[in-house]
């Protein structure tokens, strides 16, 4: 056995570890600390007796390990200064939404959407949603300290009506752009393809579903990650007590048929009850996964 044999190992264990770091922080394969990691990848391959390392071999080893550290210390410290902007607002506080900017200006859509309508629309209608989202989270805040939730239903139905328009909007405004319009690429256009046959079947499919909303609402492509394909849906007005752009991680069914048979109309004992056989292990992973997706926050 070699004199460097398990420091061999470690460094070839510590390069794999690095290459699957910065593969999966998406790092640019034309960085430098790419050719950096290259540069150790080829050391250690081209070694030709790795179990037994002479003393130079050893010491330029060594040293290229070190710069690489250093280098690796270097981003590492970089990607927390940028990381540390969103550390200092991880997420939205109750009450606290805001309106996002349009990302173009007020005109950049005409003709196909005029600047009266976007300003109208942003300025007044966005911004009411997130006010009434702002006032239904903060009262349910109240709720909790209080204990009274004599008005949990008016404020659930506030936080789905305003919530679904404030998540919505936002998603609107980042879906269009003045250089919009032709066909998406890659894997989206095959997904599209692969479930509604064709471009030209999806753009139909959806154009109708907009066009057959009952009173006001929206059309919406969706991808559920359960049977892993896109679908379109519609939502009227655009809530019925939901949150679009939110994932469900705990679910208690209380339809009747969920309970009657055994507690008659008794549901508060059933929810109750409930509680004893709830799996916070799939819970916590259903959250976990949900966790990596990440909007920019509003
Ligand atoms: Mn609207």
């Amino acid at each position: 056995m070699g004199r460097f044999e398990n420091y061999i190992k470690d460094v070839m264990y510590w390069n794999e570890e690095l290459q699957k770091f910065l593969q999966s922080d998406g790092v640019d394969r034309n960085d430098e600390i790419w050719s950096k990691l290259d540069g150790m990848t080829d050391m250690v391959e081209g070694l030709k007796q790795p179990d037994n390392l002479n003393e130079t071999e050893l010491y330029n080893l060594q040293s290229k390990v070190e710069e690489l550290h250093r280098e690796m210390e270097d981003y590492y410290q970089k990607r927390q200064s940028i990381g540390s902007i969103y550390v200092n607002h991880p997420y939205v506080k109750a009450g606290e939404h805001s309106l996002p900017p349009l990302p173009y200006s007020y005109d950049a859509l005409e003709p196909a959407i005029s600047a009266e309508i976007m300003e109208l629309h942003h300025t007044k209608h966005h911004q009411s949603y997130v006010d009434g989202l702002n006032k239904a989270e903060k009262n349910l805040v109240d709720a909790r300290k209080s204990g009274d939730f004599s008005l949990v239903k008016h404020w659930s139905r506030e936080l789905a009506f305003h919530g679904s328009g404030h998540y919505l909007h936002t998603i609107f405004w980042n879906n269009m752009t003045p250089n919009g319009g032709g066909k998406p690429s890659g894997k989206l256009l095959q997904e599209i393809e692969r479930y509604f046959g064709s471009f030209e079947a999806f753009k139909k499919h959806f154009s109708e579903a907009a066009k057959a909303v009952e009173g006001v609402g929206w059309a919406i492509l969706v991808w559920a990650p359960r049977s892993r394909h896109l679908e379109i849906l519609q939502s009227e007005r655009h809530m019925l007590l939901t949150q679009w752009d939110t994932i469900p991680l705990l679910v208690l069914d209380v339809w009747e048929h969920a309970y009657y048979l055994q507690y008659k109309n008794n549901r508060g004992d059933y929810v109750n009850n409930w509680w004893g056989v709830v799996n916070w292990n799939d819970v916590e992973s259903r959250f976990k996964q949900a966790f990596h997706l990440k909007w920019k926050p509003f």
